[in-house]
């Protein structure tokens, strides 16, 4: 079968979903054994995301080759169960950089260099480079923005003509839009709809199924005005209704029917049905808890949800193999101090002190990791997490009262965390931290080898800063127990505490690994050690009743 190409845009306004109706549908269609992949164009022109503040973009996900890609790949990536890579993220920056490059090398024999159809041709090879490799039978194209943005104009028109190149049974084009409710007139309107199809036929692309975000569901009057006003098949209008967990997703659109028009227009052969038992398990096990607790989550960029995105969907999935749902704790780190720790971490039954850039917020965390080691809260501490683990331990248990990272201090007379040799002289910003996948062989007697069952192990990374070997053995002898070591460069990617009951730090993001069906160790260990500590402080005030 040749690759089919979907290629998915969204109108109205943003913050549709558009994400997730690519990750459902995608699991849908792998569901009933097609190979899939998904692709994120972005219309914007940094290169990357990795440049980008996450209040402006949100996570930074970076995939096993270590491309800073858009927090969308993460939702492909959990949902499918694939791995990603830089070829599934291109944003405008890179195309003309990469058009601009070439320009240079003479590689345009002398012509005039042009949106149509040099950078237009780029965008297309870059779709066809995924199905050009021959393991995918569907690639799923999201383009993000709106449709009508200036922006986004190149992705349209290189999309229209590769339904010409590819042919048009091999492409399909589907597009998101918002079926807004007006609570006065007690009435869906259809017309935002009807403009949006209106907008992107002008510049060329028919719709072949629309995706109706709506607040309430739509009844078939209404689906059949879309239609008609919009060229689809009534049964081509699937309504996408406010959905209370992310992973019902990909049910709602089986229901309506998503994957089956697809199948169907596209001629694909696969499957008469998706198997989702292990998926169904999953969200009853999300919708079902049998019990709850409060994780706090410490962090500098808290307002913004989306800045964690992916360490949020860790949680749940580590929670549903616990069974229990996690009542996540928003603390903004540069709030929290020695006096006040007590009274905003107290009652919390597991500690995680997040990743991060900069110096805001930094004593609020080490206040956060002091009072989780002292008061053995479970506690996970995740890249500038785990360093200022690393800098409490040295100023609290070694004495060294003035340690910090140099990140932070550049003068520091302790300098626990530092930046790599190698790391010293680059001034580019863009691209140039530790970045993708390498290899942590774990010792023996470990939290962290009890959870991942196997002694050679390997995680993504996205930093700049390292512990410093030169205190290594200074802080081993009081007690800090280098977990996980990059075996290459000998480089600490994990410490824990012995007489803690779960105190663990990674240098890597764990986060950007864990799947729907297949949670990530650690954070399944940190969740399963803070049930724990919240059964026991359950049982603690009936010890004393007992007592009395
Ligand atoms: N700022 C730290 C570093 O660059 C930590 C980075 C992170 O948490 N991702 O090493």
């Amino acid at each position: 079968m040749a690759t089919k190409y979907i290629f998915v845009t969204g109108g109205v306004t943003s913050s549709l979903g558009k994400g997730i109706i690519c990750a459902s549908l995608g699991k849908l269609l792998s569901a009933r054994g097609l190979k899939v992949t998904i692709q994120k164009l972005d219309p914007y022109i940094n290169v990357d995301p990795g440049t980008m503040n996450p209040y402006e973009h949100g996570e930074v996900y970076v995939t096993d080759d270590g491309a800073e890609t858009d927090l969308d790949l993460g939702h492909y990536e959990r949902f499918l169960g694939i791995n990603t890579s830089q070829q599934n993220n291109v944003t405008t920056g890179r195309i003309y950089y990469d058009v601009i490059m070439k320009e240079r090398q003479g590689a345009y024999l002398g012509k005039t260099v042009q949106v149509i159809p040099h950078i237009t041709d780029e965008i297309k090879s870059r779709i066809l480079e995924l199905g050009e490799t021959g393991e995918y039978d569907v690639v799923i194209v999201e383009t993000g923005g709106t449709v009508g943005d200036i922006e986004g104009l190149p992705y349209i028109e290189a999309m229209r003509q590769l339904r010409y190149d590819v042919g048009k049974k091999n492409t399909l084009s589907i597009h998101l839009t918002l079926v807004p409710y007006l609570r006065a007139a007690r009435e869906l309107k259809t017309k935002p709809t009807q403009h949006s199809v209106k907008t992107i036929y002008e510049i060329g692309l028919q719709p072949d199924i629309l995706v109706c975000r709506a607040e309430v569901p739509l009844d078939m009057s209404i689906r059949r005005k879309i239609a008609q006003f919009c060229n689809v098949d009534v049964e081509d209008v699937i309504a996408s209704i406010d959905a209370e967990s992310i992973y019902e997703v990909p049910l709602m659109m089986l229901e309506e029917g998503l994957d089956s028009q697809v199948i169907s227009k596209l001629d694909i052969k696969c499957k008469d049905k998706p198997d989702l038992e292990n998926w169904n398990e999953f969200v009853n096990a999300v919708k079902n808890p049998k019990k709850r607790i409060k994780i706090g989550l410490v962090g500098k960029y808290v307002e913004h949800h989306d800045a964690y995105i992916s360490i949020v969907e860790s949680l749940i999935h580590a929670g549903a193999v616990n069974g229990c749902k996690i009542n996540l704790e928003w603390v903004q780190s540069d709030e929290v101090t020695p006096e006040n720790v007590d009274k905003k971490l107290g009652h919390l039954s597991g500690i995680l002190v997040a990743p991060g850039f900069g110096g805001r917020g930094i004593e609020g965390k080490i206040s956060a990791v002091k009072y989780a080691r002292e008061n053995k809260v479970p506690f996970f501490g995740i890249c500038l997490g785990m360093q200022c683990a690393v800098v409490e331990f040295a100023r609290n248990v070694c004495g060294m009262n003035e340690a910090n990272s140099t990140e932070f201090n550049a003068e520091t007379k302790f300098p626990v965390i530092d930046v790599m040799p190698d790391q010293k002289d680059i001034l580019e910003t863009g691209g140039t931290m530790r970045l993708g996948s390498y290899d942590c062989a774990l010792k023996k007697d470990t939290n962290s080898l009890r959870a991942y069952k196997q002694e050679l192990i390997n995680e993504r990374h996205r930093h700049r800063y390292e512990l410093n070997n030169e205190f290594r053995e200074t802080l081993e002898k009081a007690g800090l127990v280098m977990a996980g070591v990059n075996p290459d460069r000998d480089l600490v990617e994990i410490i824990e505490l012995k007489d803690h009951p779960w105190f663990t730090g990674v240098q890597f993001h764990p986060e950007l690994k864990s799947k729907v069906v297949e949670p990530h160790p650690i954070f399944v260990g940190f969740v399963e050690a803070s049930l724990k500590k919240a059964e026991a402080s359950r049982q603690e005030p009936e010890k004393s009743n007992s007592a009395n």
